[in-house]
């Protein structure tokens, strides 16, 4: 195929991916915003297999039947909650495919040295180390996520110092490569140093921070991809691994904020390592805890002007998301304003939240996010959080020992009453009590979200309220 049609293809398989990105960034255009990417990824793959270099199409076609097979396997067998283990380990596949990629580029091109020049050998050694870092880093992230191994950050002594060594020694081999790269042996020192590399600076990341971890390998796994695309002189490859690399920092980056915590202190501050000194549930609880039951709940709504749904895992968990639409329907159809604060790292993957609610065909509108909700709240009759924890603790504001503090919360303790839809009093994710269930404005409801608020709209039904 010409070069000038499989660059003019390239270059609209790149505005597709931009415009995908740009349509994934709203709600409304997001279905779109897929499609044009995966549309832009087809005509980028197509013109790829017509391309140059194409050894042996039985191969190519043997790797889409085994690799298509186990992840239609996957994405079926994924539980929603499991999510973002899912989206980890797809990290860390694309790193180790360009960090073989590139190996095997540097084997084939050591029978025509002229290949071998430096800017092939910088992104050859570039793309190892990236890739070897992104799928250690996501086997670990992956084993957290799956409770493998311990979710708490492990810390030891003078880390930083090993892995400052560690990534000295990878910069020096790769230094090596390059002044003698027909020693490939020195590319795979490169590439298990960047494996040690990956498992210790992930380890050392805890509990809550996961969720920057994962957006941050998603760049790596970009950046690797990119470094790929300067071997095999692939500008497609070159343009969506840089895309990728720069939306998940982009990605990186509003998690941070969201955390309240620098992407320095999440990478090695060893955050979560030593249990802190929190105040023992017994002592925050004991005596102040006032349950509810769904027919209390379904009066107080009755009367209420404005409801607030907060929601947080577990909602996902008990995939209560199209009974809480018909909730709301309910309340709406009878005059309430019913509005929705979405916390930014409620759930277990960034925008969890987003997807559950359009999956139940919420409006976009109701949808606020936590700057636009906290103002609102104050002038809220009812907030009700449902699975949510963490993002609605107030120690975030009062306790700067806790693992949270600092991290933006949803203010539902501000509303007239809170009403907190969880099966017991058991900590989120972070591990801590969470005086809002104490409050003297909160009602507990003790049962799985999808139950209570089935039973809550029967209540409201046997009351005379009908949409
Ligand atoms: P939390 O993890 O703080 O709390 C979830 C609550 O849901 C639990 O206290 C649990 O209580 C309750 N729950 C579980 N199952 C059910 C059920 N079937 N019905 C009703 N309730 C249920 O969730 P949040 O969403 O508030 O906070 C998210 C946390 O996860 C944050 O700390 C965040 O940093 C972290 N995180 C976020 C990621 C992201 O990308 N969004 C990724 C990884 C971590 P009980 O057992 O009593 O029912």
């Amino acid at each position: 195929m010409p070069q000038t049609i499989v660059n003019l293809a390239y270059l609209l398989a790149s505005a597709l991916f931009i415009l995908g990105l740009k349509g994934l960034s709203h709600p409304r255009t997001a279905v779109r915003g897929n499609l044009l990417g995966a549309v832009g990824m087809l005509i980028a793959v197509l013109v790829t297999a017509l391309d140059r270099r194409i050894v042996s199409y039985e191969m190519i076609l043997l790797g889409l039947v085994v690799g298509s097979a186990a992840g239609a396997l996957l994405a079926l067998k994924i539980h929603m909650t499991a999510m973002p283990q899912m989206v980890a380990l797809l990290n860390g596949f694309g790193g180790a495919a360009s960090a073989l990629v590139a190996g095997a580029a540097l084997h084939e091109a050591q029978g025509a040295p002229a290949a071998l020049t430096g800017q092939f050998t910088v992104a050859t050694v570039a793309s190892g180390l990236i890739g070897a870092v992104t799928f250690w880093g996501s086997l670990v992230a992956f084993a957290k996520l799956q409770a493998l191994i311990t979710e708490n950050a492990v810390v030891f002594r003078g880390r930083h110092l090993v892995s400052g060594l560690v990534l000295a020694a990878a910069l020096g081999f790769g230094v090596r490569l390059v002044l003698a790269p027909d020693q490939t042996a020195t590319y795979w020192i490169v590439v298990a140093a960047g494996s040690v590399l990956g498992v210790l600076l992930t380890i050392p990341i805890g509990g809550a921070d996961m969720p920057v971890v994962i957006s941050l390998l998603n760049s790596y796994s970009g950046l690797a991809a990119a470094a790929t695309g300067f071997v095999l002189d692939n500008n497609m490859l070159i343009i969506a691994g840089s895309l990728v690399g720069a939306s998940g920092i982009i990605l990186t980056r509003i998690m941070c904020v969201a955390m309240n915590r620098s992407l320095t202190n999440v990478l090695f501050g060893g955050f979560g390592a030593q249990p802190v000194a929190a105040a023992s549930a017994d002592s925050v609880y004991a005596g102040k805890v006032k349950a509810a039951s769904a027919e209390e709940v379904a009066m107080l709504l009755e009367t209420a002007r404005r409801v607030v749904i907060v929601p947080g895992y577990g909602m996902a968990v008990s995939q209560a998301q199209h009974a809480v639409q018909s909730l709301a329907n309910l309340l709406k159809s009878r005059g309430t304003e019913v509005l929705y604060g979405i916390h930014p790292v409620a759930g277990r993957m960034p925008g969890h939240m987003n997807v559950l609610l359009a999956e139940a065909d919420v409006p976009y509108e109701d949808l606020k996010e936590m700057d636009e909700i906290n103002p609102l709240l104050k002038q809220t009759d009812v907030a009700i959080v449902i699975g949510a924890n963490d993002v609605v603790n107030p120690l975030a504001r009062t306790d700067p020992n806790s693992p949270i503090a600092g991290m933006p919360i949803i203010d539902v303790d501000q509303a007239r009453t809170v009403v907190v839809i969880k099966r017991s009093l058991s900590p989120g994710f972070a591990g801590i009590p969470n005086p809002l269930f104490a409050a003297p404005n909160t009602l507990m409801l003790f049962a799985d979200g999808k139950k209570a608020i089935n039973e809550i709209i029967r209540s409201l039904q046997e009351a005379g309220v009908t949409a």
